[in-house]
């Protein structure tokens, strides 16, 4: 690792060049499943491909350069990645996960609590009182997402970190939403960072993946235990389109979150909309967090519609630069209605009670001329009357 290099050239340019044999520029790729051995008993660095590849290693490498940490196992998926993390935790173990985290996280968590795979908590972690509840029963494992999906609620990670840590927890941060462009949970006390690669790391919506990234050396060695016995780690088909993502990942975020700015204002000036979530205005509730915390508030925002269900239906049916589409990150703008697509799980009663009504809409803000998004959305409004 090149010390105090600067993230964008991490990005850019981390195993450029570096082929020895033919002097490749872009590092190559190895779809082989496996390697040839020297001679009796005598690898050259790498066996199997499930185990690891020198592709997958690279893209490790990169993702553990951006988030400061001491390395990374690259999964075939977000949820592989989430998953890997609660390896860390047994029978009779506890972990404590945020109330309101991703839906796909919650259906694990769930599934194996009810399993007997551990016992879980899940807290509202704005909550002082209900955290430190939570953390008296002394959990194996805190979870942090932030901001939340999809009210853009964020909490402070090194307060939690701190608390958790002193209870004795190890903690995690799901960092899929700001990627390390815009937030780096390691240096404010996290013991792992998990990512879905999915989202703005790869950034083209071609590609499902997924990182867990250690802060510390000695916690490495566990995860890659268990990635390789258990089969989740990335192809290198995959791990070389995410790196080929991963080089634009700081013009990408910048631009993107321009225009999400630029969104949210027009969105708050408009007499359609009743509320905007984007932790970059100062009218969003924890706006204070946000600026001390990240180094940009991000492309991701939603917002209630006036006439709930019906303008929301009427909203994505006019929209024509905004795709009706789950996921995010990607170079492309997306709209998504949280009651009907990502939270339709959830139940009405509960989407109620954490704040996601059925005029909510979700915008994954992408890299098209802010003024046809301006435009786009100021048609669809007009459509949803
Ligand atoms: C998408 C997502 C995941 C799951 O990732 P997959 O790549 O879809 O498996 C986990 N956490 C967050 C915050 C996500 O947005």
């Amino acid at each position: 690792m090149a010390e105090g290099r600067d993230p964008r050239t991490v990005a850019a340019a981390n195993g450029i060049a570096s082929d020895q044999r033919f002097g490749a520029v872009t590092p190559p790729i190895y779809l082989s499943s496996t390697f040839a051995f020297s001679g009796y008993e005598q690898h050259r660095g790498y066996e199997y491909s499930r185990t690891a590849n020198p592709g997958r290693d690279l893209l490790a490498d990169t993702l553990a350069q951006l988030e400061d940490g001491a390395g990374a196992v690259v999964t075939s998926s977000g949820m592989a990645a989430v998953d890997l993390v609660l390896s860390l935790a047994g029978r009779g173990d506890l972990v404590v996960a945020p109330h309101d985290c991703y839906g796909g996280t919650y259906r694990l968590l769930s599934a194996r609590r009810d399993r007997g795979h551990f016992d879980l908590l899940l807290v509202d972690q704005s909550d002082a009182a209900a955290l430190a509840a939570a953390l008296a029963r002394k959990p194996k494992l805190v979870m942090v997402e932030t901001p939340s999906n999809p009210l853009m609620r964020v909490v402070d990670i090194s307060a939690i970190a701190a608390e958790a840590k002193a209870a004795g927890a190890r903690v995690a941060v799901d960092n899929t939403f700001l990627s390390p462009a815009l937030q780096k949970p390691i240096p404010l006390g996290a013991d792992f960072v998990i990512h879905s690669t999915t989202k703005y790391l790869n950034g083209h919506s071609d590609v499902v993946g997924g990182a867990v990234v250690c802060a510390a050396e000695a916690d490495l060695e566990p995860l890659r235990f268990w990635a390789n016995i258990t089969g989740v780690t990335g192809s290198p088909f995959d791990a070389y389109l995410t790196l080929r993502g991963l080089r634009t990942l700081f013009p990408r975020v910048e631009r993107q979150q321009a225009n999400a700015a630029a969104v949210a204002a027009f969105l708050a000036a408009h007499p359609a909309v009743a509320a905007v979530h984007y932790p970059g205005l100062a009218s969003h509730a924890t706006h204070a967090i946000a600026k001390a915390q990240q180094t940009g508030f991000g492309a991701m925002l939603s917002f209630d519609l006036a006439g709930g269900a019906e303008a929301a239906r009427r909203f994505v049916e006019a929209v024509r630069v905004f795709t009706l589409a789950e996921s995010l990150g990607g170079v492309e703008s997306l709209v998504a209605h949280p009651a009907t697509m990502t939270h339709l799980g959830m139940g009405a009663e509960a989407r109620a009670a954490a704040g996601i009504g059925d005029g909510l809409l979700r915008l994954s803000v992408g890299l098209e001329a802010e003024a046809d998004l301006l435009a786009d959305l100021e048609s669809a409004l007009a459509a949803a009357g």
